[in-house]
C-alpha cells in the first residue's frame, strides 16, 4: 500500500499523530523545522530528531509521492511542471515569475467536473481529488527545484488556479492553506494566497466563515445566466444571482476584495453590451471588487474560441472602467510553451493514448 504523504499534516496534526505513537510532542516541531526549513528529501537526513521518532515516521510516510514527468521552461522564465502522481495520473503546477515575487499555481483534482467549456482540463471529467500532501508537495518540488540553483529564491505566492474546482476538494483545501500559512514551516501569508472557485456559493460562504484572510477569486466570465451556462455548465446549478449573493456576503463578512476573473473569447462575451452588462451586475459589490480582464490562449481542442481582437480587448476594459468598475488586462505568462491552463497535461495524455 502507498504511504501518506507527510506533507499533508499540519503541525497540529503531526503533533498528535507522534503523541499517539507514544512520541513526545515536541517532536513535531523538529520534524517540521526538517520538512520546511532545511527542506530535506530523505528521512535519514533528520539527523537532530531522535532516530526512533524518525524510523517511525519513515515506515508509516512518504516525503516523495510526485514525480517530475516533463519541465518546460518558457523565455519569460515561467516553468510548467507536469507530475506523475502515484497512481500514475498526471497534474501540471507552474512557477511564475512576477514583479512582486515568484508565485506557484498549483492543481487540486485530477480532472476536473465543472465542465467550462474553453477548458483543455475540463474535458476530462475528475476521476480523484488531490490529498492535502500531493497539493503541497507541488510547492515543494517548486521550491526544491529553486533550492538547486543555488539563488536563495524562494516561492513568495501561490494561487490555487490550476486543474480541479478546489472548494470541490473542501477539506484539502484548507489543509492544504493551514500547512503553507505555518509561520515555522513555508510561512506564506495569507495575503499572498489566492483561492479561484468557479462559483461553488455554498462553499464559498463556508469558505467565509473560516476567516482565513487569504485572496478569492471567482471566475463569471459572462454577465448573464444564458451566456454563463453556455460557457460554464456549472452555472445551471448555480446560477449568477446564487452567486452574487454568496459574493456579497463574503465581502460584508470580510471586507475583502473578490478578483472577478473574466476570459475574453471572440464575439461570444466580448461586445461592449457584456461589458456594460457586467458593471451593471457587479454594482452591488461597488469598490470590493476587481475585474481580471484574460485574454484566451486557444486550443486545439476548443477551435469554436477564438481569441479576442486587440481593440474589442480594450473597449470591454474602457466600458468596465466608465461604469465604475476596477479592472485590468492580465499580464500572460508562458506564451512560448503549453500556456494554457491544463494543455501540457491533455497533450501527454493523448500522446500515451496514441501509443
Ligand atoms: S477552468 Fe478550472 S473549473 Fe473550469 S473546467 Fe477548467 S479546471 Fe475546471
Amino acid at each position: 500500500m502507498n504511504k501518506q504523504s507527510i506533507y499533508g499534516l499540519t503541525i497540529d496534526q503531526l503533533a498528535n499523530w507522534l503523541t499517539e505513537h507514544g512520541k513526545k510532542k515536541s517532536r513535531a516541531q523538529q520534524v517540521w523545522e526538517y520538512l520546511y526549513r532545511k527542506r530535506v528529501t530523505d528521512f535519514s537526513e533528520m539527523t537532530e530528531v531522535n532516530q526512533a521518532c524518525v524510523q517511525l515516521l519513515a515506515d508509516n510516510f512518504t516525503l516523495q509521492t510526485l514525480q517530475e514527468h516533463i519541465k518546460q521552461e518558457s523565455a519569460d522564465g515561467t516553468i510548467k511542471f507536469l507530475f506523475k502522481l502515484q497512481d500514475g495520473n498526471l497534474i501540471e503546477t507552474v512557477l511564475m515569475r512576477q514583479k512582486y515575487g515568484l508565485s506557484v499555481c498549483v492543481t487540486t483534482q485530477v480532472g476536473c467536473n465543472i465542465g467550462c467549456s474553453f477548458c483543455a482540463s475540463g474535458l476530462l471529467a475528475k476521476s480523484r481529488d488531490l490529498s492535502s500532501g500531493e497539493i503541497v508537495e507541488q510547492i515543494m518540488n517548486v521550491q526544491l527545484h529553486l533550492d538547486k540553483k543555488g539563488q536563495g529564491e524562494t516561492v513568495s505566492h501561490v494561487v490555487v488556479m490550476g486543474i480541479g474546482e478546489p472548494f470541490d476538494n473542501f477539506e484539502n483545501l484548507l489543509d492544504f492553506i493551514k500547512v503553507i500559512k505555518d509561520d515555522k514551516g513555508l510561512a506564506i501569508a495569507a495575503r499572498r494566497i489566492t483561492v479561484s472557485t468557479s462559483g461553488l456559493a455554498d462553499k464559498l460562504i463556508e469558505f467565509t466563515d473560516k476567516g482565513l484572510q487569504v485572496n478569492l477569486a471567482v471566475s463569471l466570465h459572462a454577465p448573464n445566466n444564458e451566456l454563463r451556462t453556455r460557457i460554464m455548465k456549472i452555472n445551471r446549478a448555480i446560477p449568477i444571482e446564487k452567486l452574487m449573493k454568496a459574493m456579497e456576503y463574503y465581502v460584508d463578512k470580510t471586507n475583502r476584495r473578490i478578483t472577478i476573473e473574466y476570459i475574453l473569447l471572440r464575439d461570444v462575451n466580448d461586445h461592449k453590451q457584456e461589458a456594460e452588462e457586467l458593471a451593471e451586475l457587479l454594482r452591488p459589490l461597488g469598490q470590493k471588487v476587481y475585474v481580471n480582464l484574460i485574454p484566451y490562449n486557444p486550443v486545439d481542442e476548443h477551435s469554436q474560441y477564438q481569441r479576442s481582437e486587440q481593440e474589442a480587448v480594450l473597449s470591454f476594459y474602457d466600458t468596465l472602467k466608465k461604469g465604475g468598475v476596477n479592472c485590468k488586462i492580465r499580464q500572460e505568462h508562458g506564451t512560448d510553451i503549453d500556456a494554457a491552463c491544463g494543455q501540457l497535461r491533455s497533450k501527454q495524455i493523448k500522446k500515451t493514448e496514441a501509443k
